[in-house]
């Protein structure tokens, strides 16, 4: 018997001489020296691509002045190869004596001709992008910062098709497409606000069943994003303008503070820039719902429509989920960050109990028709009936409290977007969403204490009247008529919300701006004669 032998020939590189040219001795010696410090380089290099890296990333200047900017990230934050991809290397290099597998496999003779049949594995395709980011606000230390995957294409900016940070220097990814700057930068922050803008859109969208959450000014013919400002200047506000297609984040200094006090970034409150991104998703799905000339309690949903954006955000989270079941012992009445978190914010912005405090026991007898006063009657009905539904389903020996919560969490959010979509175009009241969370409810098949929860939340708090005692099962298709007469044609005060419900835009502010100009204009007459004032 014979055996075909191996032809025994390698393939070897070989470099092309480089020309030769008449160089001295101090010449030879530089070339050599440039020659080794070049071959050092590139070690370290490949060393560091093999066994990952060895140094903390160099932290870049803050033009803002943050104090924060000599901060740098810990080397567990930066994604590297997994360890068993560094020992499959390892094992590859001992073994071949090639450090990294050749771009181009040269086919031996012998196989040559061979039909090649591929491995029928499909390899997945994922795009996307890891980032690190704030998990709360840079105030909330026990919980710090968190690496997260945004599936999805993500562009150099940051930017998708969606949303365009803007305003800030370009921050581009590094070669595994990721965006892994350093805290208290402004390339951190660019990052962290694009992250908390998309995941909110994402949960939205998933709300509504995977369909597209629109800004208010996208049409077929009209596909713009939402341009998004982590630092667009100094004063304490962040708001979500239609006119400018964006949302702007502002930066400043608590007045009063001595010399040397940190400045406070409202881009790096989770909460703040999940709250202004509600009121632009909700000004896609409800357009007519910002104008003033609805009645209090439409302004009221969409004010606490960002709340509980911030609230159902942090509750599709499973770290932050598993934080707050941590921390309130799975009693959600118990103080948490969930329904009480950036109260340094919050305060900052002027509001005297915080962002928000949706743990709330408030009725709507106990409220102003500010607008604000007005949205933590709902917003606190929700975070109650949040709890019903988790105390409800909780059951700790057969499923994890985390996964439950976060599946509540999910539901809930998706139950209210639904409501809202199914709400009137204008002038909808708290007790039209609570009405049409109760029919959605009973569609989606949930057990009748869904009802009976949102039912009583809503009695208690005098949004609704229920016509049967609260100890009773709600009946299927009963609808509860508002404990209050609607008050149509009373101006809505909006001094409490936030500098979106403030902006003039919304205010009738660029109606009356127009109408002066209209007056300047009305001085002169086209003979350059000025014309008497009506006014
Ligand atoms: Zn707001």
């Amino acid at each position: 018997m014979s055996t075909t032998s191996s032809s025994g020939r390698t393939n070897q590189l070989t470099h092309k001489k480089s020309p030769p040219h008449r160089v001295g001795a101090q010449d030879r010696e530089a070339s050599a020296a440039a020659i080794d410090s070049e071959r050092t380089r590139v070690r370290a290099m490949l060393q560091e691509i093999i066994e990952g890296p060895t140094a903390t990333m160099r932290p870049t200047t803050d033009q803002a002045g943050s104090p924060s900017a000599s901060m740098t990230v810990p080397i567990g934050y930066i994604p590297t190869p997994t360890r068993e991809y560094r020992q499959h290397r390892k094992l590859l290099r001992a073994t071949t004596g090639v450090a990294s597998r050749p771009a181009i496999r040269i086919i031996p003779e012998r196989e040559a001709g061979r039909v090649v049949i591929p491995i029928p594995i499909p390899i997945p395709r994922i795009i996307g992008s890891r980032v690190l980011m704030w998990k709360q606000d840079p105030s909330v230390s026990e919980i710090g910062i968190r690496k997260a995957f945004l599936p999805g294409l993500m562009l150099a900016g940051p930017k998708d098709s969606r949303i365009s940070i803007q305003g800030l220097p370009l921050v581009s990814p590094n070669a595994m497409a990721d965006y892994i700057e350093t805290p208290g930068t402004q390339e951190f922050d660019a990052v962290h606000t694009f992250a908390v803008v998309r995941q909110m859109l994402t949960l939205a969208q998933r709300a509504r069943g995977g369909a597209v959450a629109p800004w208010q000014w996208n049409s077929a013919s009209n596909t713009d994003a939402i341009s998004v400002f982590p630092r667009a200047g100094v004063t304490p506000n962040a708001f979500y303008s239609r006119n400018l297609k964006a949302l702007k984040f502002f930066f400043f200094t608590k007045p009063g503070s001595p010399p040397g006090t940190p400045q406070v970034f409202t881009c790096r409150s989770f909460d703040i820039v999940a709250h202004e991104t509600g009121h632009a998703i909700l000004d896609g799905l409800k357009p007519g719902w910002l104008d003033p000339s609805n009645q209090p309690q439409t302004g009221g949903l969409h004010e606490s429509f960002g709340d509980l954006c911030a609230i159902f955000l942090t509750l599709s989270q499973l770290d932050q989920v598993e934080a707050v079941i941590a921390q309130t012992k799975a009693n959600l009445h118990d103080k948490t960050f969930l329904a009480d978190m950036a109260e340094e914010f919050g305060l900052a912005l002027g509001r005297p109990n915080g962002l928000r405090n949706a743990d709330n026991d408030l009725k709507l007898s106990e409220v102003t028709n500010e607008v604000h006063d007005l949205s933590q009657v709902f917003t606190g009905g929700i975070y109650d009936v949040l709890a019903d539904m988790f105390a409800f389903e909780r059951k700790p020996g057969l499923r994890d409290d985390a996964r439950v919560l976060l599946e509540v969490g999910e539901y809930l959010f998706g139950l209210i977007v639904r409501a809202i979509a199914a709400a009137p175009a204008a002038n909808a009241t708290f007790a039209d969403i609570a009405n049409q969370m109760l029919t959605i409810a009973h569609t989606d098949g949930k057990p009748v204490q869904y009802r009976n929860f949102i039912r009583n939340r809503f009695t208690v708090r005098e949004v609704v009247v229920s016509p049967t005692p609260l100890t009773a099962d709600h009946k299927v298709g009963m609808k509860l008529l508002p404990a209050f007469a609607e008050e149509l044609g009373v101006a809505q005060d909006r001094r409490g919300c936030c500098g979106t419900m403030q902006l003039p835009e919304y205010n009738q502010g660029d109606r009356v701006f127009e109408d002066d100009l209209e007056d300047l204009r009305s001085l002169f007459s086209d003979n350059g004669r000025v014309k008497p004032s009506h006014r």
